[in-house]
């Protein structure tokens, strides 16, 4: 089965949210004010998550990309991945902070994991512990050093440059990715946070960043599939890329293949998505393979054309981006 949209859009596309728990706070993301964690019965079980994958691979899903709140601070991820991969999931890949990342990339390799992501939004230890409100510099560094070392590749680090906060270290971070060969990508700021306080001035854009880093390093363009979120870039002169991810400034809706599970079981066909669509009442009350699928596409059929954030009167959604999964 192919599963596509009613705009005729292929959804190879899932992100999996195993958590809502983070044991990072960033400033753009989550609020410095305790948040409520979602009841452990509420979340799903493994064998919950895998029989989900396991029909969706059926429907047509090639790449899941394992995320959270953190991943790796629920006990039991490795096996879970295991399990992914026992499924025959195409591409299989991690979204991480990297802070338990060292002491866990050999588990993850073992498990058959293809590909890992890991968030790094800046280079400077003490505006990295103020952006996290941790003091985990070192350890993310390690995770970076594991990953490299690692069969894992391409590592790709993630970015979310915020104006004022570190927007200084564009060029920085071309430079890391040069110095250590490895994919540096630029994410433009979502009004995704949880203390509504994005605004379009704080938005750092694709194009800023593409300007700035080619004054100083010609950059060549990479060829990506349609579907494919990054704007991809190699030196001209030398080791490492560079992806621009322009969700706000350069929407790339008309190509998107992704749908997410939440941790609490809900399907959701966008970020930006108003409402998002329980699965677990069938998972939990006796629904066959049959009626999942069923419900699976009559909520792809629901995907929207676009994610509407520069349309007048846009509502961010309710839920931030570490209890969708980024
Ligand atoms: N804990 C993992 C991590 O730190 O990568 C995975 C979850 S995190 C929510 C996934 C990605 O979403 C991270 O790269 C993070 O920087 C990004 N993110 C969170 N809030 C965002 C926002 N408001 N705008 C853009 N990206 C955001």
């Amino acid at each position: 089965m192919n599963l596509t949209d009613k705009f005729g859009r292929p959804i190879t596309d899932l992100r999996v949210s195993v958590t809502d728990r983070c044991n990072f706070r960033c400033v753009y993301c989550r609020s410095a004010d305790p948040e409520k964690h979602m009841p452990a019965q509420h979340l799903l079980e493994w064998d919950e998550y895998e029989r989900l994958v396991r029909i969706l691979v059926g429907m047509g899903i090639r790449k899941v990309r394992v995320t959270g709140g953190e991943p790796l601070v629920r006990p039991g991820v490795e096996e879970f991945v295991a399990r992914l991969k026992a499924i025959g999931v195409h591409d299989l890949s991690m979204t991480t902070n990297g802070y338990l990342l060292a002491e866990r990339c050999d588990k993850l390799v073992a498990a058959g994991m293809d590909r890992i992501n890991i968030s790094l939004d800046s280079l400077q230890r003490e505006r990295f512990e103020r952006i996290t409100r941790t003091k985990t510099f070192d350890q993310v560094i390690a995770g970076i050093d594991a990953a490299q070392a690692s069969p894992f590749r391409p590592v790709k680090i993630n970015a979310v440059l915020v104006r004022g906060i570190n927007d200084d270290e564009v060029e920085a971070f071309a430079e890391f990715a040069r110095d250590r060969d490895l994919i540096m990508r630029f994410i433009e700021f979502m009004p995704l946070d949880a203390d509504h306080s994005w605004n379009r001035e704080m938005v750092v854009t694709a194009a800023e960043i593409h300007q700035r880093i080619s004054a100083r390093w010609p950059l060549v363009p990479v060829s990506h599939e349609r579907s494919e979120t990054a704007r991809k870039y190699r030196f001209a002169d030398g080791k490492g890329e560079i992806g621009l991810i322009a969700p706000v400034s350069q929407p790339f809706c008309g190509h998107c293949s992704r749908i997410r599970l939440t941790a609490d079981g809900k399907l959701r066909t966008c970020l930006f998505s108003k409402e998002d669509h329980d699965l677990k009442f069938l998972l939990r009350g006796g629904g066959t393979d049959r009626e999942i699928e069923n419900e699976i596409l009559s909520i792809v059929a629901q995907k929207e054309k676009g994610h509407r954030i520069n349309d007048p009167g846009f509502v961010p959604p309710s839920r931030t981006m570490v209890f969708i999964g980024g």
